[in-house]
């Protein structure tokens, strides 16, 4: 059994999560908690310890079926298929709300989980999960179609109109970075336009999204409409990529498995989106506050343990400030508090999984091999137990990075930054550029023109202005180039959900 975490958070949510980790969990099918087919379970693990939390089911091909399947009588069931617009907003709302009297609760899981700290799980994790739910719950009430005034030949009178209709049975494939969050960025635009949905959670952190299923229930959805099959990626994933029942893949994850998927779908041709990697560059002007930068530069990569696809990982500093910079950023690092999740004074909790952390220390060593400057950090800290087993890592800054190096052209998704100098600022953009990748960036200055005209030149989905890392359900959210297709949130995402019908009328 784990040890216990330190009692943070109200002593009824630890008794809750106590409870729920004492049995295997199992996938919620057809509106019923089932084993795999293949009766198989895994282990997830504490990543502050590296013991087992519970089991959860293995869930493969077959159970795909089985939820497909499932998805496919709910959204042909009348009460979903003709539930009112209204309606279907106040479910959306209820189950905010459920969220919000469970949050307590569901953020110790994420935390156990995921080993992020639990203040994090509760404020960004379960927080935007609320907000996801609430915004989309205004939805179905407003998707409004036209009336086209079209021009058919020999003057023949036409009614021409359009109607929005959900574009059927959903996959929905999420990462273990924020995984509840991201399973709602993608839950609350599917169910607000009508679609249901089968759930493959990430291997490493299923467990919040199985408590959240139980949730959606408790809300009201009908059976089926939700289904949840935890399993591997190259199995149950796959699957799900794969499967002709499915019209529409959407996929958070990695560039490499995005290519997977785009591949396994084109056997039916369902849609795709896709929220890929990114290697962010945070762009520092000469006119900015080197204090103020570095607090924030530290921030936007180390937030999260650096396991954000949006991390401001690349810090292109002016020379002009870059010594002060980089020394201030490094500075900050060091005050991190590395600690497991449940400690409130932890500001950076493990990696996720053993083999993240070993991913995560072999590019730090190809920095030191390719010749950038170690300015802080780099190793596993030591922690006495029960968190020596722990996958943690100190907040790293390296110095003096190079464009050509691996540290500043890959995603790392951990907590490591490479700091480059830049003068020319045509140079500085192309080498912004100057990744497969096009998710976010950052600009400091206090030429506020000047960050505009540098905003529309660089190749990025979102772009911040001497702030990082803020989204919003309202706000649209996604990637040039290899970092995706498609804008998730706000009222952009609810195209990847629909289908538009053109319906002609003879009126003669
Ligand atoms: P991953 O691609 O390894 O896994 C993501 C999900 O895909 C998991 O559920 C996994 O089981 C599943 N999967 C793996 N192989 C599959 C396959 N062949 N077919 C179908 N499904 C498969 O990514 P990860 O390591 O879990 O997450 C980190 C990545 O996610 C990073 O690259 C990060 O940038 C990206 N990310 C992007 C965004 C965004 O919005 N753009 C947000 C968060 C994370």
């Amino acid at each position: 059994a784990p040890p216990p975490a330190p009692e943070t958070g109200p002593a009824e949510a630890h008794e809750k999560v106590r409870r729920y980790l004492s049995e295997p969990r199992t996938m919620l099918v057809g509106g019923a908690w089932v084993p795999a087919v293949s009766g198989g379970t895994f282990d997830t693990l504490d990543p502050a310890t590296g013991t087992v939390l519970t089991q959860v089911s293995e869930g493969d091909a077959a159970d795909v079926d089985r939820a497909v399947a499932a998805a496919r009588r709910a959204f042909q069931d009348p009460r979903w298929r003709r539930m009112s617009a209204m309606d279907r907003g106040q479910l959306l709302h209820r189950i905010a709300d459920l969220i919000e009297a469970n949050a307590d609760e569901l953020a110790l899981l994420e935390s156990r989980d995921n080993g992020k700290p639990v203040s994090v799980a509760r404020a960004v994790d379960v927080g935007t999960s609320v907000k996801m739910f609430r915004y989309f719950a205004g939805w179905p009430t407003k998707i409004e179609g036209s009336t086209i005034p079209v021009s058919p030949r020999g003057g023949m009178r036409v009614l021409n109109y359009t109607t929005h209709q959900p574009v059927g049975v959903v996959g929905l494939i999420v990462p273990w970075n924020f995984p509840m969050s991201m399973a709602c960025w993608k839950l609350a635009p599917a169910l607000a336009m009508g679609c249901t949905v089968v759930l493959k959670p990430a291997e490493e952190t299923p467990l919040s999204t199985l408590r959240l299923a139980e949730i959606l229930t408790e809300a009201g959805l009908p059976d089926g409409v939700v289904n949840v099959v935890t399993g591997r990626g190259a199995t149950a994933g796959a699957a799900l990529a794969a499967h002709d029942g499915v019209d529409k893949i959407a996929f958070t994850g990695s560039t490499e498995t995005g290519r997977a998927i785009v591949r396994a779908a084109a056997g039916n041709l369902k849609k795709v989106s896709l929220e890929l990697g990114g290697k962010s560059p945070n762009i520092v002007l000469p006119d900015a506050d080197p204090q103020s930068v570095a607090e924030a530069a530290a921030q936007a990569v180390f937030f999260n343990q650096g396991q954000v696809c949006t991390a401001g990982s690349r810090l292109y500093v002016h020379d002009a400030i870059y010594d002060e910079v980089v020394d201030a950023v490094a500075e900050q690092a060091r005050k991190i508090v590395v600690g497991p999740g449940s400690d409130p004074a932890t500001g950076m909790g493990p990696l996720v999984s053993a083999r993240h952390h070993e991913t995560v220390s072999s590019y730090i060593e190809s920095g030191r091999q390719q010749g950038a400057r170690l300015a802080t950090g780099g190793r596993r800290p030591e922690l006495p137990p029960p968190y020596a087993g722990g996958y943690f890592l100190e907040p790293t800054v390296f110095a003096e990075a190079e464009q050509g190096m691996r540290i500043v052209q890959e995603e790392i998704f951990g907590p490591v930054l490479a700091a480059l100098r830049w003068s020319d600022v045509d140079d500085l953009v192309a080498k912004a550029n100057d990744t497969p990748f096009g998710l976010s960036a950052g600009i400091w200055t206090s030429d506020l023109g000047h960050a505009h005209r540098i905003a529309d030149d660089l190749q990025a989905g979102t772009v911040w202005i001497n702030c990082f890392n803020l989204t919003d359900p309202a706000s649209p959210f996604g990637g040039f180039k290899q970092s995706g297709w498609g804008r998730e949130m706000g009222r952009k995402v609810l195209d990847l959900y629909t289908e538009v019908k053109s319906v002609w009328v003879n009126l003669d």
